[in-house]
């Protein structure tokens, strides 16, 4: 199993667009996926058709350990299950402050049944608290969904280091493979300046050791698209919702990107030391 975190610490960059419709895209090619949604306001579950307020486990009692893995998940979609989430995951995080192993209870979760599944897509909450961090421990890569507008670089910096340091000290397998650039416009200047900034600082990684030495800007643009901001509201996928169009086009590429890389050993990272993001923001 390849587990993926969806992960930007802003909000209303296109996570859970990203993680519904890419898991989505996998499990119509014949992949097992199963998503996780690890942030409490279940727009992950909205999505995919799930009323939080009847969810009486999911994402919480895996966490709390009240529940198991296999026994919350649940068959959505042909080859698609999914972990959901209500709103008692706010309380997850105090709940857990004093339990020993606290960040790596959904890694030793999911692990259990790692067989089971091709993809694992881990859908986070805005923040990098103990539900991310969780995610974090879990993954085996990052995938990053950025809004190429002004402030878009803003906290990247930091995002990174924390990535680094879970790597560093809790995932050794942990690594950012690829940015997401969402909503997209091709016809304004902004993001494609946005775009070369980005570019600009991960090359400054490029044959460190640090968590994001192999990140890559996705060759696939998500546009905006307003039918991708109305499926969400039908609790459909873009491909239940509306098959022709940009969004629906746009992450089925995504998804073929991402199989495709599974596919093609990574290159192994030679021993200098990790670069510090210190240039960006
Ligand atoms: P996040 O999970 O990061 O908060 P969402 O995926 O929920 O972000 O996206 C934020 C809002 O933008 C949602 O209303 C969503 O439907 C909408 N949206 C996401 N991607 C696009 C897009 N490519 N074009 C237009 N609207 C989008
Ligand atoms: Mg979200």
């Amino acid at each position: 199993m390849r587990t993926i975190a969806v992960l930007n610490q802003k909000g209303g960059v296109g996570k859970t667009t990203t993680a519904v419709n890419t898991a989505a895209a996998l499990a119509a090619a014949g992949l097992k996926v199963a998503v996780i949604d690890l942030d409490p306001q279940a727009h992950l579950t909205i999505h995919l058709g799930l009323e939080p307020d009847t969810i009486e486990s999911g994402s919480y009692k895996v966490l709390t350990q009240s529940a198991e893995f296999e026994k919350e998940i649940m068959l959505v979609r042909p080859n698609l299950w999914i972990l959901p989430a209500n709103i008692n995951l706010v309380g997850a995080e105090s709940e857990l402050v004093s339990v020993v192993g606290r960040e790596t209870i959904l890694r030793e979760a999911i692990q259990k049944v790692g067989d089971k599944f091709d993809y694992s897509l881990i859908d986070c909450a805005p923040s990098l608290g103990l539900l991310t961090l969780n995610a974090l421990a879990a993954a085996d890569e990052i995938l990053i969904p950025l809004q190429p507008h002004f402030l878009a670089l803003q906290g990247f910096g930091k995002l990174l280091q924390t990535v680094d340091l879970v790597n560093k000290r809790i995932n050794p397998n942990l690594k950012v493979k690829g940015i997401l650039l969402c909503m997209f416009d091709s016809r304004a200047s902004l993001p494609n300046e946005v775009k070369a900034d980005i570019e600009q600082f991960l090359d400054s990684a490029r044959g460190t050791n640090c968590a994001w030495s192999q990140a890559r800007i996705l060759p696939v643009y998500i546009r905006r698209n307003i039918k991708l901001a109305e499926a969400p509201s039908y609790g459909k996928t873009i491909f239940e919702y509306e098959q022709n169009c940009h969004g629906a086009e746009d992450y089925k590429k995504v998804a073929e990107f991402i199989h495709t890389q599974s596919s093609q050993p990574s290159p192994q990272p030679d021993t200098q030391p990790s670069a510090t993001g210190q240039n960006l923001i």
